[in-house]
C-alpha cells in the first residue's frame, strides 16, 4: 500500500475595510510559480522573510473556483473511486475558513468548497456509465468537546463517540441523509447552517467557537462486462475549524475562557497529532485527546486523502498568527497516509438496495411472466421462428404506438426526469423499428403467416427484458436494447407499474389473474420503485457540455500537477548546479561558489532568527499551559475545600458520605470522556429475623478458643431478648407512671 503526504494549500485573503481604515501593511508574499509563502515583520527591515513552501499558494487575487480546480479538484475526484477524503479550513477567526468552505454565491467564481464539491460529486455521477450511487449527507459541530447533530431533529442533543473496527471512529445516532441532487445537498447544508447560527444567538456564542464537519457518504456499484457487481464506499469530510489564534491573547475569561480552553484543547489536540506523526520516533499518537482528533484519526495519518488550506490575513497586526499557522500548515506537510479504495464494505447499505432491487425484479419478471406466458410464447416464437404477415405488423405498429404515446403522456405528466423519458422512448422506438425490420425481412424471405395475438405482448416483452437487464447483461447487449444503460431502469419500473395500474389489456383479459397476485405486484413494484428512487447514477451519460466540462478540469488539474513537479524539481536543482556544473576558469568557479555560500549564509541566519522566535514562542505557549494549570489548580482546590466541608453533612449510611471510597469507585470513560460515579446509596440497618436460642457453652471454656461465636451468641441472646421483651411497648412507655404505679402497689400491701 503506497503511501502519500498531507497537501497543504495556503491562502491569504485580501485587507478588509477595518485594516485599511487601520493604515495595515501587507506583511505576506507569495511566489504562485514555486508555490512559496514569504512573511515579513515590516518593522524590522534587516530580517530576511521567512519562507515556507506549500503544494499550492493563492494570493488575495486568487478565486475560489481556482484553488477548487487545481487543489481540490483531483483529491473529490478521488472519493467518487472510492477513496476516503478530507478536506479542512485551518486559520485565525476572520482569516476567510468559512468564505472558503462555505463560500458566497455571488461572484460565482467564489463559491465555497463545499456547494463546488456537490456540484462536482454529482456530474460524475450522472456522467457515470454501469454505475450507480448512493449518496448521503451529516452535519456535525463539535462545540466544548460536545458533538451535536446539525441536521437531527434534536439539534441540541449531545452525541457520542464510538469505535468500529471496521467504520472506525463514529458519532453514534448522526443522522444521514439520502440526497438526489445539488439543489438537496444545497437545501441540507443551509438547514445545517442556520442550526449552527440559531444555536449561537441563543447560546451567545460565535462560529469561530465551533468545528463543524459535512460529510458526503458515496457508496457506489459498478457492473462490470460480465454483470458482475463491484461495491465501492468513499467519504468526503468537509471540516471548518474553530478559529486557531491563542486565547490568552484576546482577553478572555470566565466561561470565555473555559470555552476557549476547550477549542484550543482540540487544536492543540491536532497540534499534538501531526507533530507526534512527523516526528517519526513517537509511537504513541494521542488521537484520543479531543473528539475532533478522534473523529480526524482516519485524516492523519491513515486511509484517507488530505488537503488542508491554511487560510492567512496579510495585516501586519496578525503577524504572529499568520506566521503560527504558516508553521503549523508547514509541519503538517510531512504527515504521511496510506489512502486506499475502499472495496466491498462490509455495511454497505447499496448492497443492500441492489440485493432487494434484483430480487424484486426477479419476483415481478416471474409474475408478469406467468400473467403473459400464454401471450409472451407465441409471440416470442413469432418473433425468432414464424415471420408476420403485414396485418400482424401493422396491428403491432399501432399498437406500439399506442403504447409510445400513453409512456409519453405518463412520463410528461412526471416532468422531473426529461432526460431518462427520452431515452426510454428512444429505447422503444429503436426496438420497435429493429423488430418491424427483422420481421419484414423474414416476411420478405418465408411469406407464411404469423399469430394474431403477438401485438398486444410485444411491449410487455420489450418490458420484461428491460426488467431483466440487469440479471442477464449479455442479452442486453445483443439487441437493441444496449441503448438502455442502467440509469433507465428507474424509468422502467415506472413504467410498468404505470402499465399495471392501468390494468394492461394482456392482464386484465383473465380475470383470475388481477386480484391476489395483482395487489402483490403493485406493492413489489411500489417498493421497486422507491428503492429505485434513492439511488442516482448515469442520467447525462450522453451529455456531451457535461463530459466536456469534466475534461476540461481533469485537464486543468493535470496541468498543475505538471507545473508542481516542475517547481518544486527546481528549487532542489539550484543548488546541485552550482556544485556540479564544469567551470571555464577557478574564478568563475569561485565567484559561483561565493555567490552560492552567500546564499546559504542568508538562509543559516534565517535559521537562527528561525530558532529565536521559536524559542520565544515556546516560552510563551508555556507561560500560557502554566497559567491554565495553575487555574485549573485553584479550581480544584476549590471545589475539595467544598467537598470537605460538605461530606460530613450527608447521612452516614449514605455511600457519598466516604469520599475516599467514592474516588475508588468511579472510574474514568474513555469513549464518552466522562467520569462513572458509583450511584447513590442509602443502607438501612434492618435487624436479622429471629432464630431458636441456642444453650450457650460454659462461658469460662469457650472465651479464648471461639470469642467470635461467643460474640455472635450473646448478641443473638440480645436479640432474643429484646425480641420477648417488646421493645415498643416498654421502651416509650412513661417511667413516671409506671413509678407511681409501683409505689401504688407497694402502698396498698
Ligand atoms: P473565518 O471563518 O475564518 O472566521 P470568514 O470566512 O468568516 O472567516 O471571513 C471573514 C471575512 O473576510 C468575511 O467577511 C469574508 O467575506 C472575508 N473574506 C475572507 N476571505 C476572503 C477572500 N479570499 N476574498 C474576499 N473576502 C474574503
Ligand atoms: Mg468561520
Amino acid at each position: 500500500m503506497g503511501s502519500e503526504s498531507v497537501k497543504v494549500v495556503v491562502r491569504c485573503r485580501p485587507l478588509n475595510d477595518r485594516e485599511k481604515a487601520l493604515g495595515s501593511k501587507m506583511v505576506l508574499t507569495m511566489d504562485l510559480q514555486r508555490c512559496q509563502c514569504f512573511i515579513k515583520k515590516s518593522v524590522s527591515t534587516d530580517e530576511p522573510p521567512k519562507l515556507f513552501t506549500f503544494d499550492g499558494t493563492y494570493f488575495t487575487d486568487q478565486t475560489t473556483e481556482e484553488m477548487y480546480n487545481e487543489s481540490a479538484y483531483p483529491l473529490v475526484e478521488g472519493v467518487i473511486e472510492g477513496y476516503h477524503g478530507t478536506i479542512f479550513a485551518y486559520g485565525q477567526t476572520g482569516s476567510g475558513k468559512s468564505f472558503t468552505m462555505q463560500g458566497v454565491s455571488e461572484p460565482a467564481a467564489q463559491r465555497g468548497v463545499i456547494p463546488r464539491a456537490f456540484e462536482h460529486i454529482f456530474e460524475s455521477i450522472q456522467c457515470a456509465e454501469n454505475t450507480k450511487f448512493l449518496v448521503r449527507v451529516s452535519y456535525l459541530e463539535i462545540y466544548n468537546e460536545e458533538i451535536r447533530d446539525l441536521l437531527g431533529n434534536e439539534t441540541k442533543q449531545r452525541l457520542e463517540l464510538k469505535e468500529h473496527p471496521e467504520r472506525g471512529v463514529y458519532a453514534r445516532d448522526l443522522s444521514l441523509h439520502t440526497v438526489h441532487s445539488v439543489a438537496q445537498c444545497e437545501t441540507i447544508m443551509e438547514q445545517g447552517w442556520r442550526n449552527r447560527a440559531v444555536g449561537y444567538t441563543l447560546m451567545n456564542k460565535d462560529s469561530s467557537r465551533s468545528h463543524s464537519i459535512f460529510c458526503i457518504h458515496l457508496e457506489m456499484c459498478h457492473t462490470d462486462a460480465a454483470g458482475q457487481d463491484h461495491i465501492r464506499a468513499g467519504k468526503l469530510n468537509l471540516v471548518d475549524l474553530a478559529g486557531s489564534e491563542r486565547q490568552s491573547k484576546t482577553g478572555a475569561t470566565g466561561d470565555r475562557l473555559r470555552e476557549a480552553t476547550k477549542i484550543n484543547l482540540s487544536l492543540s489536540a491536532l497540534g499534538n497529532v501531526i507533530s507526534a506523526l512527523v516526528d517519526g520516533r513517537s509511537k504513541y499518537i494521542p488521537y484520543r485527546d479531543s473528539k475532533l482528533t478522534r473523529l480526524l484519526q482516519d485524516s492523519l495519518g491513515g486511509n484517507t486523502r488530505t488537503l488542508m488550506i491554511a487560510c492567512l490575513s496579510p495585516a501586519d497586526n496578525n503577524y504572529e498568527e499568520s506566521l503560527s499557522t504558516l508553521r503549523y500548515a508547514n509541519r503538517a506537510k510531512s504527515i504521511q497516509n496510506r489512502p486506499r479504495i475502499n472495496e466491498d464494505p462490509k455495511d454497505a447499505l447499496l448492497r443492500e438496495y441492489q440485493e432487494e432491487i434484483k430480487k424484486l425484479r426477479a419476483l415481478i419478471s416471474d409474475q408478469l411472466g406467468s400473467a403473459n406466458l400464454p401471450v409472451l410464447v407465441p409471440e416470442h416464437q413469432a418473433d425468432t421462428q414464424h415471420p408476420s404477415n403485414t396485418e400482424g405488423t401493422k396491428e403491432m405498429k399501432k399498437n406500439y404506438e399506442e403504447r409510445l404515446a400513453r409512456l409519453q403522456a405518463d412520463f410528461s405528466a412526471e416532468q422531473e426526469s426529461k432526460a431518462k423519458l427520452q431515452k426510454d422512448i428512444a429505447v422503444l422506438r429503436s426496438s420497435y423499428e429493429t423488430k418491424l425490420s427483422h420481421l419484414e425481412k423474414v416476411k420478405s424471405s418465408r411469406g407464411s403467416s404469423a399469430p394474431k395475438n403477438v401485438s398486444s405482448s410485444s411491449v410487455t416483452e420489450e418490458e420484461h427484458s428491460h426488467l431483466n437487464t440487469k440479471t442477464s447483461p449479455n442479452s442486453t447487449k445483443e439487441d437493441t436494447s444496449n441503448e438502455l444503460s442502467q440509469s433507465t431502469v428507474p424509468c422502467d419500473a415506472a413504467a410498468v407499474a404505470a402499465e399495471i395500474q392501468r390494468s394492461p389489456d394482456g392482464v386484465t383479459e383473465s380475470p383470475g389473474v388481477t386480484t391476489a397476485g395483482d395487489l402483490e405486484q403493485k406493492e413489489a413494484l411500489k417498493r421497486l420503485q422507491r428503492l429505485e428512487q434513492e439511488v442516482v447514477g448515469g442520467e447525462q451519460a450522453r451529455n456531451k457540455e457535461f463530459q466536456r466540462r469534466q475534461q476540461q478540469r481533469r485537464k486543468v488539474a493535470d496541468q498543475r500537477k505538471a507545473q508542481l513537479i516542475k517547481a518544486l524539481s527546481d528549487n532542489s536543482e539550484e543548488s546541485d548546479n552550482v556544485l556540479f556544473s564544469v567551470y571555464d576558469s577557478i574564478q568563475e568557479e569561485v565567484h559561483a561558489k561565493g555567490q552560492m555560500l552567500l546564499k546559504v549564509q542568508g538562509k543559516l541566519k534565517a535559521a537562527k532568527l528561525e530558532i529565536r522566535d521559536l524559542q520565544a514562542e515556546f516560552e510563551e505557549e508555556r507561560n500560557d499551559y502554566l497559567a491554565t494549570i495553575r487555574r485549573l489548580e485553584r479550581e480544584g482546590q476549590l471545589l475539595h475545600g467544598l467537598l470537605e466541608r460538605m461530606t460530613p453533612l450527608v447521612r452516614r449510611d449514605c455511600n457519598y458520605s466516604n469520599l475516599d471510597r467514592l474516588k475508588k469507585e468511579a472510574l474514568w470513560d474513555e469513549d464518552s470522556a466522562t467520569w462513572r460515579l458509583p450511584d447513590v446509596m442509602v443502607q438501612r440497618t434492618t435487624l436479622p429475623t429471629a432464630v431458636a436460642p441456642k444453650l450457650s457453652p460454659p462461658r469460662g471454656l469457650a472465651a479464648d478458643s471461639e470469642p467470635l461465636v461467643v460474640d455472635d451468641d450473646r448478641y443473638k441472646q440480645m436479640l432474643d431478648r429484646s425480641d420477648s421483651e417488646n421493645i415498643a411497648n416498654t421502651y416509650f412507655k412513661s417511667k413516671r407512671a409506671s413509678q407511681l404505679l409501683g409505689s401504688e402497689t407497694t402502698k396498698g400491701h
